[in-house]
């Protein structure tokens, strides 16, 4: 913490403030300039917080206060001194030079569709299937998806496949049953906030994919994943997802330069969703391209058997078909960033 005094502070300011450091357990260090004093407090994160508490704005003599550590302390990059995280989900890598391709349908709605896409997917080299089953809709007159024969008809998939499940969670009250089938707990943007629901799987320890809110800062979702972190959960991995800002020609705005701005301030993997950006099926693979040769960890992308039947995010949806096709350019845009799909060869760029 810095703190600065005002040009007309007087030596008794100066010396209260110190006084108050001291108090917190920090080591104030005075710099004396020709016309202003600034202190700083030199003490671990804990004390950083205590001194931020001590109210030093309102002191006599005080012009300003500035943090200087961030203020989530786990997810920051300096708390891993650089090291970046590679989570391990069943065995599949996610993070590093692991690109995760997390793909299946935006809902499960029957048994043929969610098969379907599995092995769709999981011949094209995707590393985990995605598949609501409990669905956060805008309206609540819209299919809120198929609860706990979704979350039946997700294991029957994985049991088939191999491939891990990730899924979300809306509601606390739904934990034990997510978590009888969720490899990894998605974390919806709509609940970025929720920080009971993050503190619930923080605790259980499960894998967390936690989206960026609709209109959330970086900093925001950075403290969203602390309360992840806190429970003593460290497997978490960040999503990008479409943000809302003045644009109206597109659904959200793909915010791509997150991707290296968050990679300098936390060491979680970051993933990218092109599906819920765009709304618009054309603008998928030219999104995942950039996503990935930008340096994403990986991309979690909508796909099903027969779009134009879907009950839900139809438009967005890849088809089953062209799902092979997409993958092998991904690949070798992933390539151009050093990075390869878990369990396959690095692609030539
Ligand atoms: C989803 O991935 O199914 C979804 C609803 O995404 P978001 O929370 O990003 O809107
Ligand atoms: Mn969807």
């Amino acid at each position: 913490m810095m703190i600065v005094m005002k040009e007309s502070a007087s030596e008794e300011d100066v010396e209260a403030v110190i006084e108050k450091i001291e108090q917190a357990g920090a080591i104030p260090h005075r710099i004396k300039g020709a016309r202003l004093n600034v202190i700083g407090a030199i003490g671990d994160v804990e004390q950083d917080v205590s001194v931020e508490s001590l109210g030093l704005e309102g002191q006599p003599g005080v012009d300003r206060v500035m943090p200087i550590l961030k203020p989530y302390k786990l997810a920051s990059l300096e708390m891993t001194h650089g090291q970046r995280s590679v989570l391990d989900i069943d065995g599949r890598k996610v993070g590093g030079e692991s690109f995760a391709l997390i793909a299946g349908p935006c809902t499960v709605e029957s048994r043929e569709q969610t098969l379907q896409t599995a092995h769709a997917v999981k011949e094209a080299g995707a590393t985990l299937l995605r598949g609501g089953a409990y669905k956060p809709r805008t309206s609540p007159y819209s299919f809120q998806g198929l609860g706990q024969e979704g979350l039946r008809l997700l294991a029957e998939a994985k049991s088939e496949t191999g491939l891990p499940i990730v899924t979300e969670l809306m509601d606390i009250s739904d934990v034990d049953a997510v978590l009888e089938v969720a490899d990894v707990v998605q974390i919806g943007a709509r609940n970025m906030q929720n920080y009971p629901l993050l503190a619930e799987i923080g605790r259980s320890g499960r894998p967390a994919l936690l989206k960026r809110g609709l209109s959330s800062t970086l900093d925001e979702l950075l403290m969203a994943a602390e309360y992840i972190l806190k429970e003593g959960n460290a497997s978490v991995m960040l999503c990008e997802r479409g943000i809302r800002t003045f644009e109206s020609a597109y659904r959200f705005t793909l915010d791509l330069m997150a991707v290296p701005v968050l990679k300098e301030l936390t060491h979680l993997p970051v993933i990218v969703d092109p599906s819920h950006a765009a709304g618009r099926r054309d603008l998928v693979t030219p999104l995942s391209l950039a996503a990935a040769a930008v340096g994403a960890d990986g991309i979690i992308v909508e796909v099903h058997p027969e779009p134009e039947a879907a009950i839900c995010d139809g438009p967005q949806q890849l088809r089953t078909e062209d799902f092979e096709d997409y993958a092998r350019a991904v690949e070798r845009a992933a390539a151009l960033a050093g990075k390869a799909l878990a369990g396959r060869e690095p692609a030539v760029a």
